[in-house]
């Protein structure tokens, strides 16, 4: 009996481990996206990034981590966009400064800013391909790819982001998370055409921002209807992984979940990294396509250390700043 009870008791814990930390394509997606964005490059740039890749796949996720060390981080990641009417919200201004005059900059804030952060990593990292910084070029590329990735996802450009309003809890996670960790390594193809010139990089961002406001109401409708048919003792299971039970939605739901929304998760995953490397190029085609082939190795200052650290330590405390997205 006591033993029983000890068990639940670790499972519980392991259910909250579990469901902790599973936002922004979780992990596993961010690094992948990243990662697979360094074969559409074209030589001149593949011949840098492709040295680096390892970089830029494991500080892919910087930017969710910065989340628990800088307030200001959160709205970064996310656009509430259904806070501004009905789709294709045209009330809301696409330019920055004109959002601000009519909403407020705290306002704006308030419901997430990622389609104009983006514009502005978009010319920073423009500067860094001029300037030939390659610390720069590396770290602004990574943290880019990361926030084009997270506006891919429908639930990220919604404020019922985490199924609250609808009973759907875990939701985030389960589309974002565990389908690509389950599926995408045997049964997905990533990579289609090569990085395309944006000649209006912020109109194709809000393109994508839309496509996934588009799409966040099927994420949710599709999951309550087939939770409503899949029986509820097997929705769940407990999984084994590195040594911790977690639970965790079994693989028959994630599959039959993933079957009912017709590949939507593969495509948005092949989307955002297509639209990563199609970003990095256009910075690189808008510095004048300065020569990446002798540039010096990354020098990381003591700040750039210092700021690295301070993420990594607030991420494991574990104490999110603001709000969760
Ligand atoms: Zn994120």
């Amino acid at each position: 009996m006591k033993k029983c009870m000890m068990l639940r008791l670790i499972l519980i814990c392991c259910c909250v481990c579990s469901f902790h930390q599973a936002y922004c394509w979780g992990f596993y997606g961010h690094k992948r996206i990243n990662f697979l964005a360094v074969f559409l490059l074209p030589p001149e740039m593949l011949v840098f990034y492709k040295q680096h890749i390892r970089y830029l796949e494991e500080h892919a996720v910087d930017a969710d981590k910065r989340r628990y060390a800088v307030p200001q981080e959160g709205p970064r990641h996310y656009i509430d966009l259904d806070k501004y009417g009905d789709y294709p919200f045209s009330e809301l201004p696409r330019n920055w400064r004109e959002a601000v005059d009519k909403f407020g900059e705290d306002s704006l804030n308030a419901h997430g800013i990622a389609p104009w952060w983006i514009s502005t990593m978009l010319s920073r990292l423009t500067s860094a391909f001029s300037e030939k910084n390659s610390a720069r070029i590396l770290k602004l590329s990574a943290d880019l790819g990361h926030y084009i990735a997270d506006v891919h996802v429908p639930l990220h450009t919604s404020s019922n982001h985490d199924g609250q309003h609808t009973g759907q809890k875990g939701i985030h996670g389960f589309w974002e998370s565990r389908i690509p960790e389950l599926l995408a390594e045997q049964q997905w193809d990533l990579l289609t055409s090569r990085a395309q010139y944006l000649d209006k990089p912020a109109a194709f961002i809000w393109d994508r921002v839309l496509e996934s406001a588009l799409a966040s109401d099927s994420v949710l409708k599709i999951e309550k209807k087939l939770s409503q048919k899949f029986p509820a003792d097997q929705r769940f299971s407990f999984e084994n992984r590195n040594g911790a039970i977690i639970r965790q939605y079994s693989s028959a739901y994630t599959i039959a979940y993933d079957r009912e929304m017709n590949g939507m998760v593969e495509r948005r995953m092949r989307s955002a990294i297509l639209a990563v490397a199609s970003c990095w190029y256009t910075a690189w085609v808008n510095a004048g396509q300065p020569s990446l082939r002798q540039l010096s190795q990354p020098g990381w200052d003591e700040a750039e250390r210092a700021e690295l650290e301070q993420i990594q330590t607030a991420w494991q405390k574990g104490e999110i700043l603001g709000r969760e997205h």
